[in-house]
Order: C-alpha cells, then sequence, then structure tokens
C-alpha cells in the first residue's frame, strides 16, 4: 500500500494503526509535499519523516517539489482563508499526485495522511479516492484514525517521539495569513545576504534535528528542551554622510534604533568606541572589530557579505558594551567619519522560543 505522507506529525500515528490494522499489507511512504514553502522548511519537514519511517521500518519515497505546479495550481486562490477554496485545490493535487505514483508502482491500495488533518473533510477526500478506483483499479483506504480519541493519541505519540511540530501548515499564503492575524514578524522568510544561520530560524532547527539524527544513530541519549528568548532580525542598514555619500556599514546583531533612523556627529572616543551624539549611536572600526572578533576582514562589504557567527557578533558587543540585554546600535565602518552622519537602520526584536538538543 503507498501511504502519502505530509509531516511527521500526521505519519507517525498513522502509519503505526495502518501497521496494526494492515499486518499483512508492506506500507510504502510517498512525501509529496511541493505546497511547503520555503524549501528549507521541506527539507525539514522531509527529514524528520525519514526518522519516523526509519524508526518504523517502513521504505520511503520523495516526490517531486514541483512548487511552481503548485503555485500554477492554486493561483487566484492566495487569498482564500485556511480551510477554503486553495486548501481544496491543495489536497487534492497531492493526492492526485499520489494516486499516480501507487499506479505506476502497481500498487492496489493507497492512502494518505491528509485523512487526520482536522483541516480536510474525510467525505470528500472517499470521494476523490473512490473516483480514482473506478477508473484506474487503485484502491483508496479511507481509514478514520481521528475518531475514539484519535487525536489525543496522536498528541500523546507525538510527544512520547519528539516528533517536529511544525506551526503553520506549510504555504506561504498560509503563512502570510496567520502570521499577520498574529501580529508576529514572518521570520521564516528571512534570508540574509551573508547567509548566517539566524537564532529559532529554520536553518537552525534543520542543524539541529539532523544531530539528533546523529545522536540517534549513535545511541546518544537526548532531550530537546524549549526555552524563551529575545529574538532579532535586521532588515537593512545604510549610512550615508551629507546627503548623498554612501559609507559601507555593518550593524552588529542586536542593534536597534526607535524611529529607524537618526542623524548627528561623532563627538568623541573612548577606547576605539566612537560616540555619536544621538540614540546612543556608537562606532568602531573594522580593524577594532577584526581584533575583537579575531577575524581578517579586508573591507566593510566583505564583512557584510560574509558576517561571522550570531554567537560570533555577540561575542563583540559584549567586548564593547559589558551590560546584558544591551540594545545599542554598534555600527563597523572601515573608518570613523567625520561630519553629519545619517544612520538609518530598520531591525526587531521580539519574544521567540527556541529549541535546544542536550546530550544527557
Ligand atoms: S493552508 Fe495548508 S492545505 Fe491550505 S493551501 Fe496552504 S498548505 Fe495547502
Amino acid at each position: 500500500m503507498l501511504v502519502h505522507i505530509c509531516c511527521s506529525v500526521d505519519s507517525h500515528f498513522f502509519l503505526e494503526k495502518l501497521q496494526k490494522e494492515f499486518p499483512e499489507e508492506k506500507l510504502t511512504g510517498f512525501f509529496y509535499d511541493p505546497n511547503i514553502h520555503p524549501y528549507s522548511e521541506y527539507r525539514l519537514r522531509y527529514l524528520d519523516v525519514q526518522r519516523s519511517c526509519k524508526k518504523l521500518g517502513i521504505d520511503l519515497l520523495e516526490g517531486e517539489y514541483d512548487f511552481e505546479n503548485w503555485l500554477d495550481a492554486v493561483r487566484g486562490l492566495e487569498k482564500e482563508p485556511e480551510k477554503g477554496a486553495r486548501c481544496e485545490v491543495c489536497f487534492d493535487k497531492r493526492f492526485d499526485v499520489s494516486a499516480h505514483k501507487a499506479l505506476e508502482l502497481g500498487e492496489k491500495k493507497m492512502t494518505t495522511t491528509l485523512l487526520v488533518s482536522p483541516l480536510k473533510s474525510q467525505e470528500q477526500l472517499k470521494r476523490v479516492g473512490d473516483a480514482f478506483h473506478k477508473k484506474h483499479g487503485v484502491e483508496f483506504i479511507a481509514v478514520d484514525y481521528r475518531a475514539d480519541g484519535g487525536t489525543q493519541d496522536q498528541s500523546r505519540v507525538t510527544k512520547e517521539e519528539q516528533l517536529y511540530r511544525q506551526d503553520y501548515c506549510g504555504c506561504i499564503f498560509g503563512l502570510t495569513m496567520q502570521r499577520e492575524q498574529q501580529d508576529r514578524l514572518m521570520d521564516e522568510m528571512f534570508s540574509p545576504i551573508n547567509n548566517r544561520t539566524l537564532p529559532a530560524s529554520i536553518e537552525e532547527r534543520l542543524a539541529m534535528y539532523t544531530k539528533r539524527m546523529e545522536f540517534e544513530d549513535e545511541g546518544k541519549p537526548y532531550r530537546i528542551v524549549r526555552q524563551k528568548f529575545l529574538n532579532y532580525r535586521q532588515f537593512s542598514c545604510t549610512l550615508t554622510k551629507g546627503k548623498t555619500t554612501s559609507i559601507p556599514a555593518h550593524a552588529l546583531a542586536y542593534s536597534t534604533l526607535s524611529r529607524k533612523r537618526a542623524q548627528g556627529k561623532i563627538e568623541y572616543s573612548i577606547d576605539n568606541v566612537h560616540y555619536m551624539n544621538r540614540d546612543e549611536i556608537r562606532f568602531i572600526t573594522l580593524e577594532h572589530y577584526n581584533r575583537l572578533a579575531e577575524s581578517s576582514f579586508e573591507n566593510v562589504r566583505e564583512l557584510i557579505f560574509n558576517a561571522p557567527t550570531f554567537e560570533i557578533e555577540l561575542m563583540v558587543r559584549q567586548k564593547i558594551v559589558a551590560l546584558p540585554y544591551d540594545l545599542t546600535p554598534i555600527v563597523v565602518v572601515d573608518t570613523i567619519p567625520e561630519g553629519k552622519l545619517t544612520l538609518s537602520l530598520d531591525a526587531k526584536t521580539y519574544e521567540d522560543t527556541k529549541e535546544y538538543l542536550i546530550s544527557l
């Protein structure tokens, strides 16, 4: 039986139930979810499904990430709410490709973990599945594992197995609406020009869940714990002298400016730190930055495109301002500029939750 899989939270419980109910069937998982955005999130969900299938002894196939085709399918439905017409098309597309995969592989039966999703009407899936059966001869197995406390059992399994729990359905349109309603920054869509892995980003989680799989392969005990913290994202930073002269500038992580723009002059210097007369802004030269970060950047442009890790930059910040929770704008420049300066800095701090992998 081919089992279309959407995510580990839905599939682990679902596959366990199928194994019990159909012990004679050889189950093959099929991960086909081009709706998931961004691609790093797709990889993360696939990674956790790989882990889950490995644990359950189930072969897993990966479908094509044909994102453009998926976009074409939902065109015109971008503004539809969740559970609306876009979701119908999204479910049907994933179902259809999976049913054709079952046909291609010569499977006699197929099903989908979408059946445990509260977003989808089981009756409608069954209708589509039965129509496919009539036409192509692949039987659709419409199990109902949500009933009789199934939803609670699924939550228990998710917790026990420490599965990756995504907090949005999958597509960019649903994510955008969800974050707007929550009045939350859509930090999933950040892709820094310096390729830095940001705190609590998808990339950071992907690295952590990959490490977790290594721990499991080596038989190392571990625990994933969650922690609240103050997160930070920087949208842009520009520095100009006078009206038009642009100066390459790099603002350290956790630099914030309440009105996003400040004008002033550098007034004095203490121990290689240069103080502007507005908004507590400080400047350091790249030479000083290199000393503190033990780096060897040749110019600020190079630093902008290849900035060291977030952790190194926090260490640099702490060497300049000893206070914890400091949000002072600290700007790195090649040489300290004179005259009237305008700093534009768009950045946001916000409460967030982070997962840690602890080796026991
Ligand atoms: S919200 Fe979920 S089900 Fe609906 S279109 Fe987006 S990914 Fe598909």
